[in-house]
């Protein structure tokens, strides 16, 4: 039941095959049992629990129910939660308890969602391992898989299970995990460079970031507004276009949402690919690129052609910029950003009465680690006296690198077609020997562009690693087609039968370990 997808286990409620008490409290268990993931910052267990009980009423009197009623889902600790705790995982917002609900979260709950928990994060959603929180690195569940551990064995690496672990990716390491430890049947990230994208496919899940403007960002603590996308993690991408049908739209509170009506996303189950054109950017085969991800993208070629669709090299010549050109821009928004958190408003205040200025610099110093810290300085240098030489420049490049995109899709190209990320996810010991803005830099090389030229992309994994860990590509649409980019991706999707299959092993290799590990006794946050 745990490892199906939101259709199903909606079926499996209406039909009564569980009550919405009885799914949520074996999420609930299972989220114990699965504690030493370390996926969720904040478990809602009382909250999830009554409004699970308000929805069996529902179902059991027949009342009208809402697209996900009953069923629980699991939201980034950066989207604010009336009532729950909300900290993005640094000091300085523990303990603070938001007023209100991200529209978004706000859309779920309409729909009858069962809120489970906030999960981990990098702090403030800077970083792409999920390592870089107060609350310590979230684990891969695939770290537990036993094709895995088998194949760790006979590469004679150490049994130790502590030196094996992998990393989520990131920044929304936390919601792609809790998907993949089956604790929930669809969960929210946030996606600036690839937070989305990264650990949904570092993780064997569906990971959606749609065109920007096209969902509401209010209540999203922001890193980079100008590039901010709430993401939607699921098992399969008919799952996530269910989820975009219900956030998508006009939001008064967010003036970058478009104003045009949204029709719902539904998408055929047969489609004819024969007479579409995929663009595969030349850029994206850097030497970098694992020899399995390059394998896996021909095959997808292939396949693709096999059908009968033309499947062209393109150029996206400014690519090469995309990372220093993201970083201008990063810096400078967080610095404009973070100038908030000044221990009046929110959270954390350091006890300093020699001067306010004192306050302000104590609790900022108290408040971040090293990678905010940091960012916030680059950007107080990039925006003081060099504005012209560095924020205005890099916004004429993010047009450049916007413009090769919307170029490529006016020559023809209906959907580009890429690697998510360089490989298959790192163990821990080997992640954290570069430092957090180098390996942003190399695990979004294929997705930050994306968030500055505001496109839908998903992420849809594809297959299992020689190491048995899973792999996914990623398919990028034209602004606001995305529904035509998710109808591509569930045609793949239905060719490599990934979730079907490796999901499901998964999951029954991972309860057997997860039972082992003996921790359910730990008690909830
Ligand atoms: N890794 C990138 C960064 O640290 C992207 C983060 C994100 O998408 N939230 O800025």
């Amino acid at each position: 039941m745990l490892g199906q997808t939101l259709r199903e286990v909606s079926v499996a409620l209406k039909q009564g095959q569980v009550t919405p008490t009885e799914l949520c409290q074996r999420c609930l268990s299972l989220i114990k049992t699965t504690k030493f993931l370390n996926v969720y910052i904040i478990v809602s267990e009382e909250v999830a629990l009554k409004q699970a009980e308000e929805s069996k009423k529902k179902y059991e009197e027949g009342h009208s129910l809402g697209d996900l009623d009953g069923i629980p889902i699991a939201v980034k600790d950066n989207f604010s939660t009336s009532g729950i705790e909300t900290t993005c995982a640094p000091n300085m917002l523990k303990g603070y308890v938001p007023p209100y609900n991200a529209i978004v979260v706000q859309k779920l709950l309409d729909q009858g969602a069962l809120l489970t928990g906030k999960t981990n994060l990098d702090e403030f959603a800077m970083g792409s391992g999920s390592t870089d929180g107060i609350f310590g690195p979230v684990k891969n569940p695939w770290s537990y898989s036993k094709q895995y551990r088998e194949k760790r064995k006979q590469n004679s690496h150490s049994e130790n299970e502590d030196s094996n672990w992998l990393i989520t990716g990131g920044s929304s390491g936390g919601s792609a995990a809790a998907m993949s430890a089956f604790t929930c049947f669809a969960a929210l990230g946030s996606d600036t460079g690839g937070s989305t994208r990264n650990p949904a496919a570092h993780c064997g899940v569906v990971g959606l970031i749609p065109s920007y403007g096209l969902v509401s960002h209010h209540g999203v603590i922001p890193l980079v507004n100008s590039m901010d996308v709430p993401g939607i993690l699921t098992r399969c991408v008919d799952d996530a276009a269910t989820v975009l049908g219900i956030l998508a739209g006009h939001d008064p509170k967010d003036s970058t949402t478009i104003q045009d009506p949204v029709k719902p996303f539904t998408l055929p189950s047969l489609t004819d690919v024969s007479k579409l054109c995929i663009g595969i950017p030349k850029e994206y085969l850097t030497p970098e690129l694992s020899s399995e991800v390059q394998s896996l993208l021909v095959q997808t070629a292939n396949l693709f052609e096999s059908e009968g669709a033309k499947v062209i090299e393109v150029s996206l010549p400014h690519t090469s910029y995309s990372i220093v050109c993201y970083h201008v821009l990063c810096t400078s928004e967080v610095a404009s950003n973070m100038a908030r958190f000044d221990g009046l408003e929110y959270g954390h205040r350091c006890d300093n009465d020699v001067s306010t200025e004192a306050m302000h610099a104590a609790t900022r110093r108290e408040g971040f680690n090293d990678v905010v810290r940091g960012r916030i300085l680059s950007g107080n240098f990039l925006l003081k006296e060099n504005y012209e030489n560095y924020f205005v420049k890099a916004q004429k490049v993010r047009r450049l690198i916007a413009n090769d995109f919307v170029n490529v899709f006016n020559s023809g190209v209906d959907v580009l077609l890429t690697p998510t990320t360089l490989s298959e996810a790192m163990p821990y010991t080997e992640f954290i020997k570069e430092d957090n803005r180098t390996r942003s830099a190399q695990d979004n090389i294929f997705t930050q562009a994306i968030n500055m030229a505001g496109l839908p992309a998903v992420s849809v994994p594809m297959a299992l690693s020689s190491q048995a860990l899973p792999i996914g590509l990623q398919f990028i649409g034209r602004a606001f087609c995305d529904q035509q980019l998710l109808t591509v991706a569930k045609w793949f999707e239905k060719q490599v039968q990934f979730p079907v299959v490796q999901l499901q092993e998964l999951m029954d290799d991972c309860l057997a370990v997860f039972e082992n590990e003996k921790l359910a006794s730990v008690s909830l946050k």
